[in-house]
């Protein structure tokens, strides 16, 4: 059921809409590739000034001491604040302004924000501007209906996600911006689509496996020990074992593709012995190395996950006395699941409900996005992410968004906040 304040929610973002649509255009033409991570000044300043004018309270945090920022290339992010009349419940709005390079076959100007067809062309017209915009002008939308809200309404657009989010979502909940003590939502508009919210994701640990030979003159290999040989063993190994273990574990979080829900391992790339263009040094190769990409379930402990690898190298150690071979972790990220039992979910799918028609349908991501910041570091429970666009479209030439996506989804958060945070 709507009510009459929340129909004229829904009324101010339709007259919002063409303000919505120029805004997106100009955040998109601000080129934000990462790496390096370049315009993060100008997008947190375009959001900044919009924020600001909105009435909250606004301030720039610059990640500094974070290795990746550089004079050059500053890691600047956004959060404003617009208080309520307590500041308890808050809600907070937060999206990535990076976008991943552009890459080759685009028919329009991936950095032009072409509006045709009903659509909005462009590197992170869907991944994630797009949702920014829409999260923005749910924020307007509140404001241009005259609601006054009786919690605190939050958001911030911030960097790096692309490349784990570290001088951004992670940065602010590590300054103490997101906590149980004053965060009790978070909504993180990636593009799911405007009848879909996204209880969290798969983990991911990447690790690297160097086997070590011992070299040789090439033209008598029976004297060394090849370490591209040991390395091919290795991989045998994970795909005979391995990959079918993996295969047969599935999980229970409604992870879209659902041939994501099962555990999955891959090469990220291979280096050994001689490089390209290195003609003439004919030794047995007695390094190499590979770089491994496993996606863990949520019933999957962690340290299972790594004695898997341990146990492999281990078996073929006790074969071959001339095996050996070394394990490092590049990078480990947990499952995160927010509980769907919770307000937060619970309310926004009521509202898609209400607003579409159509129940809400639950999913979660076979990637990681920066939900992990806000559940490990900031320990805030109650996080989805909910936004226009089609993540298939993510990180392709030609991205877009419906426009008619963008619009739906601001209604939906703008009352979901509505709803979340009482009015006056
Ligand atoms: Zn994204």
């Amino acid at each position: 059921m709507i009510t009459p304040l929340e129909q004229r929610i829904v009324e101010q973002v339709r007259v919002l809409r063409d303000d919505m649509i120029g805004f997106l255009r100009e955040l998109i033409q601000i080129p934000s590739v990462n790496p390096p991570g370049e315009g993060y000044l100008d997008c947190a300043c375009l959001v900044g000034d919009r924020l600001s004018a909105l009435g909250f309270e606004t301030r720039y945090v610059t990640a500094t001491g974070h290795p990746d920022h550089s004079e050059e290339y500053p890691r600047v992010n956004v959060v404003g604040r617009l208080p309520g009349r307590s500041p308890m419940p808050t809600l907070h709005f937060n999206g990535h302004t990076d976008v991943v390079p552009p890459g080759e076959h685009w028919t329009v100007d991936p950095f032009g924000g072409e509006v045709k067809d009903g659509r909005i062309y462009g590197r992170g017209a869907c991944d994630m501007k797009g949702g920014i915009a829409a999260a923005l002008f749910a924020a307007a939308a509140l404001r241009e209906a005259g609601v006054s809200l009786r919690g605190s309404l939050e958001f911030s657009a911030t960097v790096d996600e692309e490349t784990g989010g570290f001088a951004g979502m992670d940065y602010l909940a590590r300054e103490g911006l997101i906590s149980p003590e004053r965060t009790s939502y978070v909504i993180i508009p990636e593009p799911f689509g405007p009848g879909r919210i996204c209880l969290g994701h798969r983990g991911v640990y990447w690790f690297r496996v160097e086997t070590i030979g011992r070299t040789a003159h090439g033209s008598m290999p029976f004297l060394g020990v090849s370490a591209i040989s040991q390395m091919e063993r290795f991989l045998s190994r994970v795909s005979s074992d391995l990959v079918q273990a993996l295969r047969a574990r599935i999980t229970d979080m409604p992870v879209d593709p659902p041939e994501a829900r099962r555990a999955t391992i891959n090469v990220n790339g291979i280096t050994g012995g001689q490089t390209d263009g290195n003609v003439g040094s004919p030794c047995v190769a007695d390094r190499c190395s590979a770089i491994f990409d496993r996606r863990f379930l949520i019933e999957e402990p962690f340290d299972d996950v790594k004695k898997e690898i341990e146990t492999l190298i281990a078996n073929l150690t006790a074969e071959d006395r001339d095996f050996k071979a070394e394990l490092t972790d590049l990078m480990v990220v947990h499952p995160v699941e927010t509980d769907p039992d919770t307000e937060l979910v619970g309310t926004a799918a009521r509202t898609i409900e209400d607003l579409t028609g159509v129940p809400a349908e639950h999913v979660a991501s076979p990637g990681t996005y920066d939900h992990k910041h806000v559940h490990n570091t900031g320990r805030v429970k109650q996080c989805i992410a909910y936004g226009p666009g089609l993540l298939n479209l993510a990180h392709q030439p030609d991205e877009y968004c419906e426009i008619e996506h963008i619009v739906r989804s601001c209604e939906v958060m703008a009352v979901t906040a509505a709803r979340l945070l009482g009015v006056n």
